[in-house]
């Protein structure tokens, strides 16, 4: 998945361009700047090829969902719903806002469970995080619908599935606001950056002021400009753009390459009994960053995960285990008083998630095992990779 397997030549001619010029903010000095706007260039190419009315860019993925609950007016009170699987940054976004996120599980799709979403709102619910952990998504149509009959907004995490799609559209353009990562080991990456993308022209609005201290960005004196609203600095530099904008040409060529290298591994994982794979919802398209599949039992699925290692196949990940991505994990849920920067009234607000029961999260990602797709890898490796993983899967279900 990483777009920094193939870093190069492009990535430091746009680099270039900015360190020629010396203008390293994304905003102001027009004249310095020999006609280079990166960050509004990868904010053009982004609408282009995301088809949305507007792109914003951030300094992270955490910035843009942060930003986006902002854009949803989503405060002090409010509760936001997000998946039992997925990266911390959703809880740290919901928190930063002064909100309160409510765990829900996940279904066979590894992502939100449209009937547990369902079963979770209340009346301070205001937005539903659906994550596209892994480069696939949840049922987007069903959540849809829920959202619309329960007036809630859809911000759609999609920092892990840039280039998937659903319905035809986007991964990200489906919901209210769509948000990307490009940090150092997503699919493009700028080094830290993100985006947010929405066809709405007020969220887009309180996007841009709120991320760069609430300048209205009218006119081109910097010094001059409006403040209508409240801001803080969450802004991407001309640097960390330019390389973005090198690698958004290449996505196209990026996804090719991980849906080539995941067929091959898929083709022959299929024929294994016991094997089954994650459920990709109809008319979804994964962004194939990452080969997901469950093994009839937890035990297994440990077994098949240490004999992966034993036959020399890296880059598979148990997340059951995992620090940062499963809950059961976040050692700050064990114990809310780690939460000590927050308010009480925003720690009397969280359930005590590690006496909740998400057995059916457990079930499904209990037995997931997941191996990130990577660009470099040449068809001989692809092909080594599958018959390793092969026999390391036969060795445990044999
Ligand atoms: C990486 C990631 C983020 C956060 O992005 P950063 O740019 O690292 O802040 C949020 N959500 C998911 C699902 C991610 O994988």
């Amino acid at each position: 998945m990483p777009g920094f397997e193939l870093f190069g030549e492009k990535e430091k001619a746009q680099v270039n361009d900015v360190l020629d010029s010396g203008v390293l903010m994304r905003y102001g000095f027009d004249g310095m700047r020999n006609g280079h706007w990166k960050a509004k260039e990868l904010e053009k190419a982004l609408e282009n090829r995301m088809q949305v009315n507007h792109a914003h860019l951030l300094s992270s993925g955490t910035a843009a969902l942060t930003v986006a609950l902002a854009c949803a007016k989503v405060g002090a009170g409010d509760e936001v719903i997000i998946p039992t699987f997925t990266f911390v940054a959703s809880f740290e976004a919901v928190l930063s806002v002064g909100a309160i996120p409510v765990l829900v599980d996940v279904d066979d799709t590894l992502t939100l469970d449209p009937k547990a979403v369902e079963k979770a709102i209340t009346t301070k619910t205001k937005v539903v995080m659906p994550v596209h952990m892994c480069g696939s998504m949840a049922d987007l149509a069903a959540l849809k619908a829920i959202c619309d009959q329960h007036d809630l907004l859809m911000v759609e995490d999609s920092c892990q599935a840039i280039g998937g799609s659903y319905e035809g559209k986007p991964l990200g353009s489906y919901g209210d606001l769509g948000c990307f990562s490009f940090d150092y080991v997503k699919t493009i990456t700028c080094g830290e950056g993100g985006a947010l993308i929405t066809n709405n022209e007020e969220f887009y609005t309180t996007a841009h002021q709120f991320s760069d201290h609430g300048h209205d960005h009218i006119g081109n004196d910097r010094g001059a400009e409006n403040h209508p609203i409240l801001g803080y600095n969450y802004r991407i530099s001309e640097l960390h753009a330019a390389v973005g904008l090198a690698q958004i040409d290449r996505l196209d060529s990026f996804i090719d390459i991980q849906k080539k290298n995941y067929t091959i591994l898929r083709s022959a994982l299929d024929v294994l009994p016991g094997v089954a794979f994650r459920r990709v919802p109809e008319n979804g398209v994964e962004n194939y960053s990452f080969l997901n599949f469950y093994m009839p039992t937890e035990e297994l699925a440990r077994n098949v995960i240490s004999a992966l290692s034993e036959n020399g196949v890296d880059a598979c990940f148990y997340w059951y285990d995992n620090n940062w991505h499963y809950y059961k994990k976040w050692s700050h849920l064990k114990n809310l008083n780690s939460l000590s920067p927050l308010s009480d009234q925003i720690k009397n607000g969280l359930t005590d998630f590690s006496k909740s029961n998400f057995s059916q999260s457990d079930h499904w990602v209990g037995r997931n095992i997941s191996c990130l797709i990577k660009l470099g890898w040449t068809e001989e490796e692809v092909k080594q990779r599958a018959e390793n993983m092969i026999n390391a899967i036969k060795s445990v279900i044999n």
